[in-house]
Parts: structure tokens; sequence; C-alpha cells
């Protein structure tokens, strides 16, 4: 199977010169889905993680069945007012516009190991945000995990020191 065969490139989507890459064709076939989903979970167990950290919203998708395959917890990085009890967060610049991610104070005990998991890595602004969450909390970030890493915009080199697995580059 090529997951290649399962992402649709949108021209100009959302604001023009950016090439949007449409994962809905994977996560709506069951077998690329599971397949999918089962080479993030064997990247995470390898790296002994015991929770999954998704940001909003395609994280959300991503890593919520990630976790289950890992029997791991999983926790939301919303966007500002989201979730309902007290919060860390963090401002940081898109690949198109700005956002602020928000995750809950108490949702990761100290030293406890984190896979942090979402659809494409581009920038890489999103995951600084979600790594910086993490590990204010106290948790230790073991690796992050893409379908997609859009490897001309250089988001992987802002991470020399963590392991990262992408199905598919671009
Ligand atoms: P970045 O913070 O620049 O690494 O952007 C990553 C986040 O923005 C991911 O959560 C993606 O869902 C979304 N994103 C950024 N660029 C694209 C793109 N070209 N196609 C689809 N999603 C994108």
């Amino acid at each position: 199977m090529n997951f290649e065969d399962y992402i649709i490139n949108v021209p100009d989507f959302p604001i023009p010169g950016i090439q949007f890459k449409d994962i809905t064709p994977l996560i709506g076939d069951g077998k690329a889905f599971h397949k999918a989903i089962g080479e993030l979970a064997a990247f995470g167990k390898s790296l002994g993680a015991t929770k999954v950290v998704g940001p909003d919203a395609r994280g959300f998708i991503i890593g919520a069945p990630v976790a289950v395959l890992l029997e791991a917890g999983f926790i939301p990085v919303r966007k500002t007012g989201k979730l309902p009890r007290e919060v860390m967060s963090y401002d940081y610049e898109l690949e198109y516009g700005k956002n602020t991610l928000c995750m809950h104070k108490d949702a990761i005990k100290k030293g406890e190991k984190v896979v942090i998991v979402d659809d494409l890595l581009a920038t890489g602004g999103t995951m600084e945000a979600t790594i910086k969450l993490v590990e204010q909390a106290g948790g230790v970030v073991v690796g992050l995990a893409f379908v997609i890493e859009l490897v001309d915009l250089g988001g992987r080199d802002r991470f020399p020191n963590y392991p990262i697995k992408a199905l598919l580059n671009y």
C-alpha cells in the first residue's frame, strides 16, 4: 500500500500559495487508516511512550487511535477557550497565521514518556508549542510522529534532539 495514493494535494487552500495536503481520503479508507495508525503506534511503542499528545484538530484524529493501540492515555492540546479547567498556554506562528495552544495543567505526570502525534509537520511551529507545553508540565518528549512531513519547510531542523517519524515526505 502506498499512502501517497490516499493524499490529495489542494493548491491555494486555505490561502493562495499553500499546497494543502488533504488526508481525508486516507482516514476515510479503513485499511489505509488502520495501516497508518499501526505504523505510528509501532514508533511510539519502540520509544516506550505511555502518553500520546495530539494538537487540535487533526492531531486528535491521528493521535487518539495511536493512543488506543499503545494502551496509552491521549491528551488533547487545544485552541484557547476550549479546555474547561486550568491550562498552560503557548503562542506561536503557523505556516499560515498565528495560534495559541493550551493543555490542562495536570494532564501529564513528571517524567512521563510522551509521543506527540499530528497529521503534518510544516514549519514546526505547532510542534514547538506542543513540546513546550509537555516539557513545562514535566513530561519527557520521546518522539514526534506524523503522517506527512513537508521537507522543504525545514520543520525537522528545529528538533534535532527528538526522534521523528513521518509516513510520507513531500
Ligand atoms: P506547522 O506548525 O507550520 O508545522 O503546521 C502544522 C499544522 O498546520 C498541522 O497541524 C497541519 O494540520 C497544518 N498544516 C500546515 N500546513 C499544511 C499543509 N500544507 N497542508 C495541510 N495541513 C497543513
